[in-house]
């Protein structure tokens, strides 16, 4: 049952990613992850608005829509290495976290330092030594202000800097040069999600109306080659062969193009290609393509082409589903 729980949590989580991402490419923001520590949870990516565990973006990285812009250092406990470290400020000669931070004025007769308070006895303003009982009058020669300083009410210590623990959730207390250094990057969308995103809502659409034909279609489906190769694929149709559907835009297709997606169709087991290709497509070029393993389709314009896709798309996979029964 859990498992079955974070697969569609990762379903859901991709589509968000990919329409966020989408929405962020046509707005021409350029966007960046950076870590960030939550109490409790650690280091956590904000992905769009929605907070995320760094290993959801090494899941991302690790399937090229994400590069790595530059790593961060965070401190971490030396003990169990967690991130989320708070400064304990504790009296250097007892230890008690029991500690205030005053404006302390020093009584040079007597030499008895205190807060201010302390010697704010009457009103108006006259100061009196606690200690001694005297009044001070004048500032540099009666009495001193030296400044902030921290009092331990437990042992009355007063001391200019307090002992600083740096204390993880789980308690452990480290010294400043204590702590160790975790490196967390910094992440940007990669080129490769970025040629996938403009076709993104046309995928969304013909995902949805395959579906609705009782075609087990599939967007932006990560799937491994025989050679160990990965591929986005833009759509994927489930069945033995799969139906894999391609997008050649006009701007990404050069000479390489066509033995690119002929390696894509061989590569992927059990399947066959539904390549959608420009009109202008050059036919020297489609000669490479092998008519076995990939259907060619040419379209004029995506967005009013996709009757006609879906059409088509249907069609193959009856006569496929066909051949194999
Ligand atoms: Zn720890
Ligand atoms: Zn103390
Ligand atoms: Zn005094």
């Amino acid at each position: 049952m859990e498992a079955r729980e974070i697969s569609y949590w990762t379903g859901s989580l991709d589509k968000h990613f990919f329409s966020s991402a989408y929405r962020a490419l046509s707005e021409n923001r350029d966007v960046e992850f950076k870590p960030e520590i939550r109490q409790g949870l650690g280091v956590v990516y904000d992905l769009f608005g929605i907070e995320i565990p760094e290993e959801k973006m090494r899941y991302y990285l690790e399937r090229g829509y994400m590069e790595v812009v530059r790593d961060i250092s965070i401190p971490a406990c030396n003990i169990c290495g967690d991130v989320c470290i708070r400064p304990w400020l504790v009296c250097p000669e007892c230890s008690s976290t029991n500690i205030e931070k005053k404006d302390l004025m020093v009584h040079y007769d007597c030499n008895y330092m205190g807060s201010e308070e302390e010697f704010m006895q009457s009103r108006p303003v006259i100061y009196r030594c606690p200690k001694c009982g005297k009044e001070l009058k004048r500032v540099g020669i009666d009495y001193g202000r030296p400044g902030f300083g921290y009092i331990c009410r437990d042992c009355r210590s007063i001391f200019q800097i307090p002992l600083i623990w740096l204390v993880c959730e789980k308690g452990h207390k480290n010294k400043v040069d204590e702590l160790i250094i975790k490196k967390y990057p910094i992440y940007r969308l990669s080129d490769e999600v970025k040629k996938l995103l403009p076709i993104y809502n046309i995928v969304e659409d013909l995902v949805r109306e395959l579906a609705s034909h009782g075609l087990r279609a599939e967007g932006f489906k990560y799937v491994k080659g025989i050679s160990g190769t990965t591929y986005t694929i833009p759509i994927f149709i489930d069945g033995s062969p799969s139906i894999i559907v391609e997008f050649g835009l006009s701007e990404e297709i050069d000479e390489r193009y066509p033995l690119m997606m002929l390696i894509e169709a061989i590569d992927i087991p059990n399947s066959i290609m539904f390549l959608i290709l420009p009109h202008d497509f050059k036919p020297e070029l489609e000669s490479i393509l092998n008519p076995e393993k990939i259907k060619v389709i040419k379209i004029h314009d995506l967005e009013n082409s996709k009757d006609k896709i879906i059409r088509e798309l249907i069609t193959i996979h009856s006569v496929v589903m066909d051949e194999e029964s």
